[in-house]
């Protein structure tokens, strides 16, 4: 009997009732096609196309080298034939290969070349994943090493230059030794190389670390990033400010979120893409102000192996990071005059290219832009661009400084007593009248940030059941104790001088600000300082 009249019908055993099925003396199982590609497609996606393609790679060589070591034994006189390899492969139901050629692998000529038509595994990467950019009949081309090498006597390797799976119209197939192949093998050959499961995982986990470290890295970058509940809105300003956030949400603009700092723009971006349909993809922030112009190039657009000192490998950026998502560019007004072009060409286009590689690839995410800076202003002083200006503010959201919206102060605050008392593991339940009141006196110029601070502040320090007054940061406390008199009463000039110094204090030795809250001209402030310094005190 030679290969050409080798008939699945004779090969296959079977009972009618099923259980065990044998091909040619070795048990086997039937899958379906589909769930097959599902297999594929969650290797891919949990492990990365490299770790996928790998496996599969190996998968097919050790089917190979089953089939042909398995065929050795049971029918030594088809064995010697060289064409029961490719015929085996058909028996399979992986492909239908055509054109088949054998040489002996002496000339230039590849030891084996074939055409593979139908092939399973170019119709199931296309059915689950769209077309590739690569050759993906990856367990085939594996087989036919496996069979081959085993066949041969030596190592042969099969690389597949066109693929259906790639928009060729038949995959084609060459295997040639590793000493015939040269340089060409370079590419393809960890893939056939075994590497065992603790390895993948190895690696897969320290990728997996080295990820949770810049995530860390950039979530200490993003000043804003702590997770501010500023939506919480009993005030009629933020309560404006949510709903029209909300109504942006359900449209793809471009929006930039413009307050002081310290008023939660963040929070404001998130909610955005929490209500958006792109609420299931990537949420990705970063801060422009934080990077320099080279760093903040390569963090976004990513970069080629070898394309700057360090580059020692290829990176996605967070354009790409964020596909399908929304993409938080905080402080964008700090961004250098080149970056903005880089940017604008972006957003233009919905295309980026990797530092280091002209080859552009599509992007597909939505902006929300932040400052803290007068936009328009910065576009009249040419220092921002106006094409990107327009670009990114489709939509403005104002979010207003915490002063404007006193009514949520202490909500706010109850929120982060809580929070900070539940961290630091003591039971601090409330404010002291006074303390309340104080917060809602002082001015916020740091907005929620200042608050939270200031309430961590004071959970950490206070020892009773009740934050007071004097838990609060200094800068927060009123300068003037009590007016009551404890036992003799004193000189008017030193409780002024006193009351002076301490508002001073208070002020961070700011003399303008301390002259505007005593309110007194500042001249004035001057002299009573010259004043206290002339008769011995330190001021
Ligand atoms: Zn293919």
């Amino acid at each position: 009997m030679q290969a050409k009249d080798l008939d699945l019908r004779e090969l296959l055993s079977f009972t009618p009732e099923g259980g065990v099925m044998h091909f040619m003396g070795r048990r086997v199982l039937m899958f379906d096609a589909v769930a097959l590609g599902l297999l594929r497609k969650e290797l891919i996606e949990s492990m990365g196309i490299s770790a996928a393609r790998s496996i599969l790679t190996r998968f097919g060589y050790a089917h190979g080298r089953r089939t042909a070591e398995s065929l050795k034994e049971e029918f030594p006189k088809l064995f010697a034939d060289s064409w029961t390899g490719p015929k085996l492969h058909m028996l399979h139901g992986m492909m239908v290969a055509e054109g088949a050629k054998r040489n002996d692998d002496s000339g230039a000529a590849p030891l084996v070349e074939s055409f593979w038509h139908e092939s399973y595994e170019a119709e199931q990467h296309l059915l689950h994943l769209g077309r590739s950019d690569m050759s993906v009949c990856w367990t085939l081309t594996g087989f036919a090493s496996g069979y081959v090498s085993y066949w041969a006597g030596k190592e042969i390797y099969f690389i597949e230059d066109r693929c259906c799976g790639k928009g060729d119209a038949v995959c084609h197939v060459e295997g040639r030794s590793k000493e015939k192949w040269g340089d060409k093998l370079e590419p393809h050959l960890p893939y056939f190389q075994s590497e065992s499961g603790d390895e993948i995982f190895k690696k897969l986990a320290d990728t997996l670390k080295e990820t949770e470290k810049r995530l860390k890295k950039r979530q200490r970058q993003l000043s804003c990033l702590d997770d501010t509940p500023c939506v919480t809105a009993r005030s009629e300003a933020m309560r404006k400010t949510l709903d029209l956030t909300r109504r942006v949400a359900k449209v793809e603009s471009s929006v930039i979120v413009t307050g002081e700092s310290g008023v939660g723009k963040e929070r404001i971006a998130r909610l955005i893409h929490d209500e958006s349909a792109r609420a299931a993809r990537p949420f990705i922030a970063v801060n422009c102000g934080a990077l320099t112009e080279t760093l903040l190039e390569s963090e976004l657009f990513g970069h080629a192996k070898g394309s700057f000192t360090g580059a020692d490998k290829d990176s996605i950026g967070l354009f790409e990071a964020a596909n399908g998502g929304t993409l938080f560019l905080d402080e964008i007004g700090e961004v250098s005059p080149g970056m903005q072009v880089k940017l604008l060409r972006a957003l233009q286009e919905r295309e980026i290219r990797r530092v280091g590689e002209n080859k552009p690839r599509a992007v597909d995410i939505r902006i929300v832009a932040a400052t803290n800076r007068n936009l328009v202003e910065e576009v009249l002083a040419g220092r921002f661009r106006q094409d990107l200006f327009y670009r990114l503010r489709v939509i403005e959201i104002k979010v207003p400084p915490l002063r404007e919206r006193t009514e949520d102060i202490l909500p706010l605050a109850r929120i982060f007593l809580e929070e900070a008392s539940r961290r630091a593991g003591n039971k601090v339940t409330g404010f002291t009248p006074e303390a309340a009141d104080q917060l809602l006196r002082y001015d916020w110029p740091g907005n929620i940030r200042e608050l939270q601070n200031a309430v961590e502040h004071a959970v950490a320090i206070c020892i009773g059941s009740r934050a007071t007054l004097g838990d609060l940061p200094e800068e927060l406390r009123p300068a003037l104790p009590k007016a009551t008199v404890v036992g003799s009463i004193r000189h008017l000039e030193d409780i002024e001088r006193e009351y002076v110094l301490a508002a001073m204090r208070a002020t961070g030795n700011n003399r303008n600000r301390t002259a505007a809250e005593l309110n007194i001209g500042i001249a004035t402030l001057y002299r009573k300082l010259k004043g206290y310094e002339k008769a011995g005190h330190t001021v």
